[in-house]
């Protein structure tokens, strides 16, 4: 029988996703290509030495991601999560390492994007006042700069960087009942670390529960009370049951 998550009313779920709940959307993972993202070398695309080093490459990548995201729909484990956020409401606090607005296409209104959002982006002078820019429809064949003159870069966490709100996740996983984390392979930090919270919570006698979901064991697997193995959208849409 599959894994099924009893939620009585009132009951707090954080969910975490990873890229492997847009891998069935058609959106490759990085391990899918051997730590490489789309043929690029993580370090040359996703990192503050690749942009000094390239910017116009930057952009070029990532206006190619973009392009790609809006021709890909969301699948049944991102709509059987904003279904749960219609019944959940507030009590359902989703968050994600992606930067895909799959969530968000798929009807989730509260999405927290911990590594940035692939359609904005943002000056890089951090004492200018515009932006984030929308830039959804746009392709930055060229570096584009700001009206203030600084360069303008991707919304993105790239690797060495701090990545958004993690204070205000962690202070939700350390209010919930059930900690769900999806199609995350569980290395990149900190919020693989996440689960941890749960299991000192436990340690000190309280009664939340950690639920993996995913193609295999992630890395960090023994912090979970429970792994489950199957592809995203088979498993989401029968994972939570009101009760
Ligand atoms: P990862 O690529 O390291 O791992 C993905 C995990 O998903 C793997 O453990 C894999 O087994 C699992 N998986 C693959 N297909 C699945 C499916 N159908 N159902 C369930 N699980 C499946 O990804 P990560 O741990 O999220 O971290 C890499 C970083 O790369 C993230 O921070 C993210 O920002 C970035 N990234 C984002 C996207 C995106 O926005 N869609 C895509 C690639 C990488």
């Amino acid at each position: 029988m599959s894994k099924v998550i009893p939620l009585a009313r009132g009951a707090k779920v954080v969910v975490m996703t990873g890229a492997g709940i847009s891998a069935e959307s058609g959106i490759r993972t990085f391990r899918d290509g051997n730590g490489l993202w789309e043929e690029h070398r993580v370090e040359d695309v996703a990192s503050p030495e690749g942009w000094e080093r390239d910017p116009a490459l930057v952009w070029r990548f990532y206006s190619d991601r973009r392009a790609q995201a809006l021709t890909v729909q969301p699948n049944p484990a991102h709509r059987a999560l904003a279904a749960l956020e219609a019944h959940l409401g507030d009590d359902l606090y989703l968050a994600t390492q992606n930067v895909d607005p799959l969530h968000e296409a798929a009807g989730s209104k509260r999405v927290v994007h911990v590594h940035g959002e692939l359609m904005k982006s943002r000056c890089e002078d951090e004492s200018c006042t515009t932006g984030p820019f929308d830039d959804t429809n746009l392709y930055f064949g060229e570096l584009p700069r700001c009206r203030c003159g600084a360069r303008v870069r991707p919304h993105i966490v790239w690797f060495g960087e701090v990545p958004f709100e993690m204070h205000a996740v962690k202070r939700r996983v350390q209010a919930c009942d059930w900690f769900v984390t999806v199609g995350s392979s569980g290395v990149v930090y900190p919020a693989a670390g996440l689960v941890r919270e749960v299991t000192y919570r436990q340690s000190m006698g309280e009664a939340v529960r950690s639920v993996y979901v995913g193609l295999e064991a992630p890395a960090n697997a023994d912090a979970f009370n429970e792994v489950v193995i199957g592809k995203a959208g088979e498993v989401l849409p029968g994972l939570f049951a009101p009760v």
